[in-house]
């Protein structure tokens, strides 16, 4: 019932610690909060998903809430200061999904069940029970908030298990993504349960796909012996540096559909609209003329792909060829210090090639620089991530520091989407902006089998990149 926070005291710059320059840097463990009743609470089977009905369990009325969900905060939260985070998290999925709150005073007894503020005397336990718990005393539910959680990211990833989300780690599917490292987590015997899994049939995935980025999973070094521990790796070692949105604050693609698709799913459903949204998009709850896309994507259709944002032009759609094309990161043609991406820049290719074709793509160039901070752990603060994947609307692989990384990457469809991301903290990481230069070339989707299966083409990529680069390349060429 309780999270742990690692805290950690120092301030890394590029491969010194400066303690005189003292600064915290605070990963959160939240714990979703267990009640009896638990069990009751269960998500549409698989089974009867592919009806495409909204949820079907049994107190499904009684576990969602109506909208608004009413919050208050308790008579210890008072610092505006620390109720402007709240809000500023609430704001995030209220942009995002068609969930809608409202502020209520508090008091002791409440007509219907409100989320209630709470900053315990403990200043690292942070954490809620998902969805709607309705046996509460005056109808107050709880969400705790210590001290260390008050960050926007922490405390939208609570108000994802008060909408109702589990972690995304707990998914019954996540061996396939993810593997615990057990022996390096501390005090196992307390901490293993952290990791558990959610049986199969308790809760659904939608059938949506695994992201580690998602505001509700763990980071990677979560519960570790040592600050650098790795508890959490992922299968394909491209996606170690996303798990966990350690950069980013917003919520996923993925997070918003899903509570979306529970809340909303029939707003659209009587539209005279019939829209066929693509690249993942769905119809947009809030605006039923139009939908909702993943990143790098707009108009009604999604149809649209967005170049940029910020100082520089850059981004596009470009057809891959048979042979070597580059993009490059803006003036990075110059290779000079002074000439590097700007700060809170964004860029968006869609590479694309013909519908039998797949693509390659490899950094190149003498130059590759994205600030990151390394100690003890690498995090990215800006990164180019390369969306390879059947759905590109997952998070892909994010690439950061001032190491060219040395892979070739196939894709497993024929659209490859790669974003260049800058932060516009003031204190980014160690390292110069020099973005990157990339380049891709098309591909014929065999394999050793002959066949065109695309889980096969992935499990190539994802477990054999390392040690075959140049002889996979040679082959699919
Ligand atoms: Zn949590």
């Amino acid at each position: 019932m309780c999270c742990n926070i690692v805290l950690l005291v120092g301030f890394e710059k590029c491969g010194m610690i400066y303690k005189a320059h003292l600064a915290v840097a605070v990963s959160i463990v939240c714990q979703v909060l267990s009640y009896s009743f638990e069990d009751s609470f269960r998500w549409k089977p698989a089974e009867h998903r592919r009806k495409r009905k909204i949820i079907d369990f049994k107190d499904k009325d009684k576990r969602l809430w109506s909208m608004p969900v009413p919050y208050a905060f308790s008579t210890n939260f008072t610092a505006e200061s620390d109720r402007k985070i709240v809000r500023a998290a609430i704001s995030e999925w209220e942009l995002e999904t068609c969930v809608k709150f409202r502020e209520v005073e508090d008091q002791e007894e409440y007509e219907r069940t409100t989320v209630v503020l709470v900053k315990p005397q403990d200043s690292s336990l942070c954490g809620v029970g998902a969805g709607r718990i309705y046996i509460f005393t005056g109808n107050r539910q709880v969400l705790f908030l210590g001290h260390r959680c008050l960050t926007v990211q922490t405390v939208a990833h609570e108000f994802g298990h008060v909408l109702g989300l589990y972690h995304e780690h707990a998914r019954p599917d996540r061996d396939r993504y993810i593997d615990i490292i057990w022996s390096n987590l501390t005090n196992f015997e307390s901490t293993k349960k952290q990791f558990s899994k959610k049986p199969e049939g308790s809760i659904t995935t939608l059938g949506f796909p695994y992201d580690v980025a998602s505001l509700m999973h763990y980071g990677p070094h979560i519960y570790g012996k040592t600050w650098d521990s790795v508890t959490i790796r992922a299968k394909d070692p491209l996606l170690q540096l996303s798990i966990g949105a350690t950069t980013d604050t917003t919520i996923q693609f993925y997070d918003a559909k899903t509570v979306n698709y529970f809340y909303c799913n029939d707003t659209c459903r009587n539209s005279v609209m019939n829209l066929q949204c693509q690249h993942g998009g769905y119809p947009d709850p809030k605006s039923c003329h139009r939908c909702r896309c993943p990143q790098g994507f707009s108009g009604d259709l999604c149809e649209w792909h967005e170049r940029y944002t910020g100082a520089d032009p850059c981004g596009g759609v470009i057809p891959a060829e048979s042979f070597n094309q580059s993009i490059y990161s803006p003036n990075y043609i110059n290779e000079f210090e002074h000439f590097s991406y700007k700060k809170g820049q964004t860029c968006n290719w869609l590479i694309k090639a013909p519908h039998d074709k797949l693509i390659a793509v490899r950094f190149t160039g003498t130059r590759f620089g994205f600030p990151c901070t390394t100690y003890p752990y690498v995090t990215c603060d800006d990164y180019v991530e390369v969306r390879y994947g059947d759905d590109i609307g997952v998070t892909g692989a994010r690439f950061c520091c001032q190491e060219r990384p040395n892979v070739t990457i196939i894709s497993s469809s024929n659209e490859v989407l790669v974003l260049l991301r800058s932060t516009r903290k003031e204190h980014a990481g160690c390292g110069k902006r020099f973005g990157f230069r990339l380049n891709y070339w098309m591909v014929n989707p065999v394999n050793r089998n002959g066949t065109k299966s695309r889980s096969s083409r992935l499990l190539a990529v994802n477990t054999l990149y390392l040690f075959f680069t140049y002889v996979w390349v040679v082959e699919w060429l």
